[in-house]
């Protein structure tokens, strides 16, 4: 007798966990599948995220930046070391850690609230039904009323620069170096691109970053864009726009990357070299030929606004879909899927999904850009605000960035906040928060912030808007 389920969810990463544990307290009997094995050889949970993606970066971009202060900063505070090294391993190792136990700590989520784990492969066959294959290749067929698709992402590989995890690896690759390069090139001026020289670049390593667009983050907002292109090339980042690599060649544990760029052809010698020009959806042996799942023209699970793809009853979520892959979205997908098949209502606002970039200063958004609007023919009023004018910014001397406030010229609502800066993540998020509750620039400007802190600068880039800034001599209108 095959078991039934009312939702069965294929993948746990953060789309897929989450989906499984906001079913189970919806009261629905669930079940989720994972294939993933982790370094120890055991089954973890967490996908992408928390294994070899957002919290491990994350863990080394920690560690990298207090090597960096201890080095660069602390003798402006008067403070004196003695020599400061790295030791690679370590640091390697408590990110490790970390991963360990954050992945232990969702199984124990899964565990505490009931869903039933599978280890191994599931597909979605005809009927509502998913096949799960186990690491020793038995395979069982499981029964449900409902499916959620949340297989995630892979890196794009390009045939020049095939990955070997040795010299030429993608981002997993690149998270466990054990030893600092000296001479580091990086294929891909994008998040992960951007994240990961900043972690080997304050270890002292000499990077290179080869974009094929002649545009430094065109999604960004061009006056953020510029300033990080600024302040990250004075950091040492050597960012190469428009160059296409053309082969690379590996030879004594080094590689000789050849590309062309408005110079003409080039070659430059790396000890390793990372690939992240992007990442695509995870589809392999994910869905029956006659399970009747869609695709969209871009290999990615069509669905529509509600995450329902083509088959009633079985939703994709996450990086396996179309938008931004974010785990935070993914997420957020798993929560509104799981309330729409527990009978709720339920949808996300796909409008305001901040997004951060963890170079330091970091670079978050949400909303609108200034480009964007104006290419829409929407009349703005910006304000913005430097750092460099922030009392608590400068007692941790961290003065490098702005915030910027976009909003609307005739209703003054907000429509997009920016921020290069100290804590930008933390900080755009209480712009996400008055744009969610339909905030006006002069709302913002009329709230009380806590002195000192880094979020005036918020309050004063609003209040600028109209001109009304107290702290910088605001701009002529
Ligand atoms: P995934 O996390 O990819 O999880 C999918 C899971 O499904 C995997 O565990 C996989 O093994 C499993 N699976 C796939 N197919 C099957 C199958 N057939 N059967 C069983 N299991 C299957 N995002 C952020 O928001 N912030 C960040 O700071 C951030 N940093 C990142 C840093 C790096 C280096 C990388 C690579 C990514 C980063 N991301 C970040 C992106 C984030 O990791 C993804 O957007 C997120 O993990 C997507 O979640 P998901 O659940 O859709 O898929
Ligand atoms: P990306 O799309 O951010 O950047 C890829 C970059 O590579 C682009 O600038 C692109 O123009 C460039 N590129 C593409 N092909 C190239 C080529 N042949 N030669 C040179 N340059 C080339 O992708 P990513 O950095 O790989 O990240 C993948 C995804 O993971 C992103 O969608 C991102 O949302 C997610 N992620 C998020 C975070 C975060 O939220 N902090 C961190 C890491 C990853």
């Amino acid at each position: 007798m095959s078991q039934k389920f009312d939702v069965i969810v294929i993948g746990a990463g953060p789309g897929g966990y989450v989906a499984a544990i906001k079913a189970a307290q919806l009261g629905l009997k669930t079940a989720v599948i994972e294939k993933y094995k982790g370094k120890e050889g055991k089954t973890a949970l967490g996908g992408t995220c928390l294994n070899v993606g957002c919290i491990p970066s994350k863990a080394l971009l920690d560690s990298s930046y207090k090597f960096h202060e201890a080095h660069e900063s602390f003798k402006i505070h008067g403070i004196s070391t003695g020599e400061v090294a790295m030791d690679v391993p370590t640091m390697v190792a408590r990110k490790d850690q970390i991963v360990k136990n954050l992945t232990g700590g969702v199984a124990a989520l899964i565990k505490a609230n009931g869903v039933t784990l599978f280890e191994g492969h599931g597909k979605l066959l005809a009927g509502k039904k998913v096949e799960v294959t186990a690491a020793d290749g038995s395979t069982q067929v499981l029964d449900t009323e409902n499916v959620i698709l949340a297989s995630g992402s892979k890196p794009v590989e390009i045939p020049p620069a095939p990955v070997d995890q040795d010299v030429i690896v993608d981002s997993t690759g690149a998270l466990d170096f054990q030893s600092v390069p000296g001479k580091l090139g990086v294929i891909g001026a994008g998040v992960i691109g951007l994240e990961l020289s900043s972690v080997w670049a304050r270890l002292g390593t000499e990077v290179t970053v080869l974009e094929a667009m002649d545009k430094f983050l065109p999604a960004v907002d061009e006056q953020v864009a510029k300033e990080a292109h600024k302040i990250l090339t004075k950091q040492g980042l050597k960012i190469l726009l428009g160059a296409r690599v053309t082969g690379t060649e590996v030879k004594d544990k080094q590689v000789t990357v050849k590309f062309t760029d408005a110079e003409g052809e080039k070659a430059l010698t790396f000890d390793k070299l990372i690939v992240a020009v992007g990442r695509r959806p995870v589809t392999t042996d994910l869905l029956a030929a006659d399970s009747g799942v869609t695709m969209d023209e871009r290999g990615f699970i069509y669905v529509d606004d509600y995450c329902a793809t083509s088959v009633p009853g079985v939703y994709a979520i996450g990086d396996v879909v179309r938008g931004a892959m974010l785990a935070h979205k993914a997420s957020e997908e798993g929560v509104m899927v799981a309330e729409r098949i527990a009978g709720h209502k339920a949808q996300m606002n796909y409008d305001l999904i901040p997004a951060v970039i963890y170079t330091h200063p970091e670079i978050a958004t949400v909303g609108k850009t200034e480009q964007a609007l104006k290419a829409e023919g929407v009349a703005v009023n910006v304000g913005v605000f430097p750092f460099a004018a922030s009392g608590r910014a400068m007692a941790a001397n961290d003065t490098a960035g702005f915030v910027k406030v976009i909003a609307d010229a005739k209703t003054d609502r907000v429509l997009g906040v920016h921020v290069i800066g100290p804590s930008a993540a933390e900080l755009v998020q209480q712009g996400a928060i008055a744009m969610e509750f339909g905030s006006s620039a002069e709302d913002l400007g009329m709230m009380v912030f806590s002195h000192p802190a880094l979020s005036e600068a918020l309050h004063e880039a609003a209040l600028a808007v109209s001109g009304h800034a107290i702290h910088i001599a605001n701009r002529k209108k």
